[in-house]
């Protein structure tokens, strides 16, 4: 069955055009020619992208199985941390805020902070079954997950951390609120990427409809109809830039499609 997405609504950085995206309700290898979308929170989707899929309702559930938490892999990231709460569920907490499905965030390792999926995760499904995440690559903002991931098991611990929750939360006013994909770059080691676009001068740099906030220099914002040529020049740009002055290779976090 196929599903129409319009990317320009459907990404959190509200560019892309109208495709027809296959939905996926049941496990099959024959998925894995697609490229898998999730949320779209950390997607640049240009005019013409690879065949995309995306997982159905039957992969949004939560259960608690002995010492596991299950997750499928559509579940969206605020789902699990009301759930923990709910439940007195500890080390869900980062994941307040930080929008997108489960599967994207063990695909991503996403993480907030020191808090990162990979201190939780325990084992992902893939077509060809359980995977533990020691052979999953799991580093900062990556991994070496190139299939679907259909479910992930997580430690089950005691004690939502409220005081934690809050900490996270107050984080988040130094970010734009404008649509964005979060972070463009990953900051390089011992550095950060934000601090080296502002140093080369391109913070509140405009292409178009297109901007590097004023508030965050690794956000790329778009401030109405902004387009993908736009934000490529500027991605362009500030890599280019960055290099120029500090030889240092900005690597995108951002995933360009
Ligand atoms: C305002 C804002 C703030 C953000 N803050 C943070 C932050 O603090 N920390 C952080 O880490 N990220 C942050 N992000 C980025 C984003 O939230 C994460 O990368 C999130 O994990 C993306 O999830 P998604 O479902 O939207 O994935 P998508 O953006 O749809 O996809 C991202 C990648 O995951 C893959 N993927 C998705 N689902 C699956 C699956 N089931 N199986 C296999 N691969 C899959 C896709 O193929 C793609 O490679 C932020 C984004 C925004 C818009």
């Amino acid at each position: 069955m196929k599903k129409r997405i319009d990317f320009s609504h459907y990404s959190s950085i509200k560019i892309g055009p109208v495709v027809d995206v296959e939905l996926i309700e049941e496990i099959d290898s024959r998925y894995e020619e697609y490229f898998l979308i999730g949320g779209a929170n950390n997607l640049l989707v240009s005019p013409a992208p690879p065949p995309l899929a995306m997982l159905g309702k039957s992969f949004d559930y939560i259960r608690i199985e002995g010492d596991e938490l299950i997750i499928g892999a559509r579940t969206a990231t605020g789902r699990v941390v009301s759930f923990a709460k709910r439940h007195d569920i500890a080390g869900f907490e980062f994941l307040a805020k930080l929008p997108g499905t489960i599967g994207g965030a063990v695909k991503m390792n996403a993480g907030v902070k020191e808090y990162e999926i990979k201190d939780m995760l325990l084992w992902v499904r893939t077509h060809e079954g359980k995977i533990p995440a020691n052979e999953l690559g799991l580093a900062y903002r990556t991994s070496n997950i190139d299939s679907i991931v259909y479910e992930a098991g997580f430690k089950l611990q005691k004690g939502f951390d409220n005081d934690l929750l809050q900490k996270l939360l107050a984080l988040r006013t130094n970010q734009p609120k404008a649509p964005s994909a979060g972070s463009i770059f990953k900051n390089p080691p011992g550095d950060y990427a934000g601090r080296l676009i502002e140093a080369v001068g391109l913070k509140g740099k405009r292409v178009g409809n297109m901007a590097i906030s004023d508030m965050h220099a690794n956000f790329l914002i778009n401030l109405g109809g902004g387009t993908f040529d736009e934000a490529m020049a500027l991605i362009d740009e500030a890599k280019r830039r960055v290099f120029e002055e500090f030889g240092i290779e900005l690597r995108e976090e951002v995933i360009i499609l």
